[in-house]
């Protein structure tokens, strides 16, 4: 695992320097979910330092197991409401956040607890019926409401393209993706940024980086594949 991973960072390091980008700006998310808790250990112990888990069921009994105060849990599944005040006590940030019903349980679970929970806005720029995530149309419109929401930190945007087998079919939504943050960011909404772009995956994460991708979320490169 210590191999795969440090292979992964090179090719970020590599992606970065191509784009002109500074590589300590893109960090890695090891996508841990269906893999049992000796394999993420393993990871950790291979320099994962990043962890992203999709189900809260397998991930709060995983994250206990684990109990390693050095590295971040990051959720980036879909959320469902009565999951959330579980979520705000075990991840450092969740990437999933697409209405503002969502956002207003997490910010309501986060204040009972005194957190400021830190988030991103997932966008469904395909348009997939079959994907979660607000409309572009809507984002900017969620971002103001959430600036209006005490608990909550947003951080920036998530997006998972549509699956092609060509990673160049990919880059238009990454840019996507990228001009929507800058839009967003102009409207000075208090009390959010727009630093963080969340998107990329095994098999395109390097056209990610070339369009500003700032958390590249990688399982089956780091895990071999999910059964
Ligand atoms: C599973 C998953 C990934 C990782 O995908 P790989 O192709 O295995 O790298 C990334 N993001 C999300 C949201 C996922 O559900």
């Amino acid at each position: 695992m210590h191999d795969k991973i440090i292979s992964i960072k090179n090719r970020i390091e590599k992606a970065a320097k191509a784009n002109g980008r500074d590589p300590a700006l893109i960090q890695l998310v090891a996508v841990s979910k269906t893999m049992s808790a000796e394999r993420v250990k393993q990871a950790i112990l291979g320099g994962a330092t990043i962890l992203g888990e999709n189900y809260i069921q397998e991930s709060r009994e995983k994250i206990e197991q684990i109990a390693d105060d050095s590295v971040k849990w990051h959720f980036i599944g879909h959320l469902q409401s009565n999951k959330v005040r579980y979520t705000v006590k075990l991840f450092d940030l969740i990437h999933s956040v697409d209405s503002f019903k969502l956002a207003r349980e997490i910010n309501k679970q986060a204040a009972k607890i005194n957190k400021i929970q830190s988030i991103l806005i997932q966008v469904n720029l395909g348009g997939e019926l079959t994907k979660f995530g607000t409309a572009k149309d809507r984002a900017a419109e969620l971002a103001g409401k959430i600036s209006d929401l005490p608990n909550l930190s947003l951080q920036g945007l998530m997006t998972m393209p549509p699956f092609f087998n060509s990673p160049e079919k990919a880059r238009p939504f990454f840019k996507e993706l990228r001009l929507l943050a800058n839009q967003i960011n102009e409207l000075q909404l208090p009390g959010i940024s727009m630093n963080e772009l969340s998107m990329g995956m095994t098999g395109d994460f390097e056209e990610a980086i070339a369009q500003g991708a700032t958390l590249v979320r990688i399982g089956t490169a780091i895990f071999g594949e999910r059964s």
